[in-house]
Formats: C-alpha cells, sequence, structure tokens
C-alpha cells in the first residue's frame, strides 16, 4: 500500500486540476491519495468522482493556515463534515483574509514599480476559491519579471520582500477543537519546516494534543533526515500518528513529486478510525 496524504491542486495552489492530479496520483503507483488544497475543499467532488473511476482511494481533506505564536502553522484537516457550520464560517474567514490580500500584494509590487493587475492575478488563480501568493508568482513570471515562482517568491513575496502582505490566519487553538468538532482527524503539516520552526517543540505538541491534535507530518521534504528522527521519537512519546506525503503542487513545486514521501499503511488506518464525520 502506497499512501500519500497531502497534495494541492488548482482549487488551490496545484498546478494540475483535482482529476489530472487523481489521474496522476494512480500513474504513479499510489492506492491511497489525500486532496488537501489550501483552505478549500471545492475539489473534492471532482477528485472523488474522477478516483472512482480509475480505482484509487481518495481521502478529502484541505491544509488551514492558521497561526500559533505569531507563526503560520499549516493544519491538515482530513474527513471532516464539510457542512459543519462553524469550520464553513472559519475557513469563509480565511479566504476573505486571502481575497483581499491580493490587491494588496498588487498596490505593493505597483508601489515598487512593477506593472500587474488583478486581472493579471485573476489569470492565473482562475479555478481558485484561495487566491494566494503562488498565482500572483505564475503571474509575474507570465510578464516576465521573474524566471519562476521560487525566483517571485525570493525577489519579491516573501516576508520582507516589496510585495509582501499579511492575510489573516485562524488561531491553531480553535481551529483544532472545529476539526475535530466536525468529525476530521487534525495533523501539523511540516512541523518543523519552513513555517513552523522551533515553536512546536514537545511541550508544546503535548499541549495540542489535549486539544485534539491526533498526528504530526513527519516525512516531509522540508524536513532532512536528523528532524525526522527527532519529530518521529516525539510522535512516539505523545501517542500521536506519524504521516508523510509529498506536499505534492504539479508544477508548481519542484522536489515534491507525488509518493516521495508515503505514510504507514498502520498509522493511515489508525488515522481514518480517528474520523467520525457522517
Ligand atoms: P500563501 O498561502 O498565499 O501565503 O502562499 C504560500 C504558498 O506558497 C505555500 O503553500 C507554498 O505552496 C507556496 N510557496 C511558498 N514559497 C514558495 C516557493 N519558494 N516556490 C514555490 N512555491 C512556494
Ligand atoms: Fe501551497
Ligand atoms: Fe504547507
Ligand atoms: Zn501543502
Amino acid at each position: 500500500m502506497r499512501i500519500d496524504l497531502h497534495t494541492h491542486s488548482s482549487a488551490s495552489d496545484g498546478t494540475d486540476t483535482p482529476a489530472d492530479l487523481v489521474r496522476a496520483a494512480k500513474a504513479a503507483g499510489l492506492d491511497v491519495v489525500a486532496l488537501t488544497d489550501h483552505d478549500a475543499m471545492s475539489g473534492w467532488a471532482e477528485a472523488a468522482q474522477e478516483a472512482d473511476e480509475v480505482g484509487i482511494t481518495l481521502v478529502p481533506g484541505l491544509e488551514i493556515s492558521t497561526a500559533y505564536h505569531h507563526r503560520g502553522v499549516h493544519l491538515l484537516a482530513y474527513l471532516p463534515d464539510p457542512t459543519d457550520p462553524p469550520l464553513a464560517a472559519a475557513l469563509d474567514r480565511i479566504l476573505a483574509g486571502r481575497t483581499a490580500r491580493t490587491p494588496a500584494i498588487v498596490d505593493a509590487l505597483r508601489r515598487h514599480g512593477i506593472a500587474i493587475t488583478e486581472d493579471d492575478v485573476r489569470r492565473e488563480s482562475g479555478g481558485s476559491v484561495a487566491a494566494g501568493r503562488p498565482h500572483v508568482a505564475d503571474a509575474l513570471v507570465r510578464l516576465g519579471h521573474a524566471g519562476d515562482r521560487t525566483q517571485a517568491f525570493t525577489d519579491l513575496l516573501n516576508p520582507g520582500k516589496p510585495g509582501y502582505a499579511n492575510r489573516y490566519a485562524a488561531p491553531l487553538e480553535e481551529m483544532i477543537p472545529l476539526v475535530t468538532g466536525a468529525g476530521g482527524v487534525a495533523v501539523i503539516a511540516h512541523p518543523w519546516g519552513r513555517s513552523g520552526g522551533t515553536v512546536l517543540d514537545e511541550a508544546a505538541l503535548s499541549h495540542l494534543r489535549d486539544l485534539g491534535l491526533a498526528g504530526v507530518e513527519v516525512d516531509h521534504q522540508d524536513h532532512g533526515p536528523d528532524l525526522r528522527a527527532r519529530l518521529r521519537a516525539i510522535a512516539a512519546n505523545l501517542d500521536l500518528v506519524v504521516t508523510g506525503s509529498s506536499d505534492y503542487h504539479g508544477l508548481g513545486k519542484v522536489d515534491h513529486d507525488l509518493g516521495v514521501n508515503t505514510t504507514d499503511p498502520e498509522q493511515y488506518e489508525r488515522l481514518v478510525s480517528l474520523a467520525s464525520s457522517p
């Protein structure tokens, strides 16, 4: 069983449509793939239909933008009830923050002398309800202001760069109970990657587990061998589920091919058994 529990489609900032992503997962030899678009469940229906067609198990999920002690933390939520009103309201607030940020980024870039419009960005974010910096990056590339997404981030879109603008993220300590309250399973994405940093130490993870956190994504490209070993030991101490995933974004992120990291079948079974949505 090959299981990849973290991927992005064009419903957020991936470059494959949900159906294309599911076909690519099948072609990569996966048996189970989770679709975890940023703050959005809008790709689920198309992905589920294609998964039925090609014969692969689709786990509906999402990667929620949260904040903990002033740091951005990405929270993976698996199998929540998509109609749960408190969760839907919380996601709407995050999506509104994304929508409001695009004009702020465009304004900042224009003040920096770069000719770009909101329409240029909308052209890239077309199928997505979760407008993000990757779409701005794609617009900058198309307009010739950057060579690729990575360069656009490094030169213009990362914090401290001329085109950076902040946006709303939900408090992590509120989001974990919201996810579990919606019958879902909460797993912290790349806890020690770019965003999590050192804030999420064992004491913090223990506290978050008391709020309902079920697991941590250990095997992720942002974690080197040493970080993985240390995080795995903490997960064992705290009896947290351990996952491994690609964080695939299609052509949008290099070195994140489908199945590059996978989740142990026993860990996957435990994760699914914790879900309680209808
Ligand atoms: P946002 O959520 O709109 O602030 O954008 C953050 C997203 O941009 C992350 O989820 C990554 O997928 C993507 N990202 C961040 N840095 C880079 C990079 N250097 N190259 C490509 N994608 C990136
Ligand atoms: Fe992303
Ligand atoms: Fe992430
Ligand atoms: Zn991701």
